[in-house]
């Protein structure tokens, strides 16, 4: 039987690049997505790959939507990519709480909520593989970036844990911490900052969502049975 992906923030950009790759790769892959309906619509009619909505930082918006996913796969989850995330940048001397709680919620918070939900069947199957996305600013730090460095950086320690918990059941659980790709997310970013940090970057370019993808179809395989813990860092060669 063919292994069951599910990606959260599926639908677009590098989580998007992901599920695509799966899915050519032979897996059954669903997609999760939060609000942007029209690029989920168009993800699917290209792709066919099932998607779903629901907010990753609520738990029990979560839980119901697992339960969607278990039900029209008709099985449970093998392999879980927590890819979601979002930023709301600003330096830490004007940010609101607002903005801090809502990336700690979105992006730390839910990585929780989807490994809560999955972990115990996959504990049951003695198989399961779970990508975590972290960022290369959660490594080395940005201003502007508090909240989201604090995510990125705390999604890493939870990643070592779980894979200690999981190591003796046959379940490997991994980060990956991106430089700057090309998405939406970073094409947001202003042009002269844009310029700074790309000759910041000793490949002198943004990485490509097909960069990230491969790296993660290489820790998802059953044979990639022995890396558990670590942190893929996919930068282009910055410092860290
Ligand atoms: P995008 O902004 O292009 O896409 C984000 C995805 O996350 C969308 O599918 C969005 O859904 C989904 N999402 C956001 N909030 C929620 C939520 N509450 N519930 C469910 N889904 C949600 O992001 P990227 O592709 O650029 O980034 C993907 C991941 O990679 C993020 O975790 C990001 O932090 C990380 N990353 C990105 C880097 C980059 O340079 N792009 C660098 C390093 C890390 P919807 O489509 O409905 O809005």
């Amino acid at each position: 039987m063919k292994k069951i992906a599910l990606v959260t923030g599926g639908t677009r950009g590098i989580g998007g690049g992901i599920a695509r790759r799966l899915k050519e790769a032979g897996y059954r892959v669903a997609a999760n997505y939060h609000k942007d309906v029209a690029a989920a619509q168009k993800f699917h009619a290209e792709t066919a790959i099932p998607i779903f909505s629901w907010d990753v930082s609520d738990y029990e918006s979560c839980a119901r939507g697992v339960e969607d996913v278990c039900a029209m796969m008709e099985g449970s989850i093998d392999i879980l990519i927590n890819n979601a995330g979002i930023t709301r940048d600003g330096m830490l001397h004007k940010m609101e709480p607002s903005s801090w709680q809502l990336v700690l919620d979105t992006n730390l918070t839910s990585v929780f909520n989807m490994c809560r939900l999955v972990i115990g069947p996959m504990r049951e199957k003695k198989f399961g593989r779970i990508i975590n996305m972290s960022s290369v600013n959660g490594v080395k730090g940005q201003i502007g970036q508090s909240n989201y460095s604090a995510t990125k950086a705390g999604i890493i320690g939870f990643t070592k844990s779980l894979a200690l918990e999981s190591a003796s059941r046959g379940i490997t659980v991994n980060a990956v911490a991106p430089g700057y790709i090309s998405t939406d997310m970073t094409d947001a970013i202003r042009e002269d900052v844009r310029e700074k940090i790309v000759a910041g970057i000793p490949m002198g370019r943004f990485g490509k969502i097909d960069e990230i993808a491969q790296a993660v179809l290489y820790l998802v395989d059953e044979n990639a049975s022995y890396v558990t813990g670590i942190t893929l860092n996919i930068n282009g060669g910055q410092y860290l």
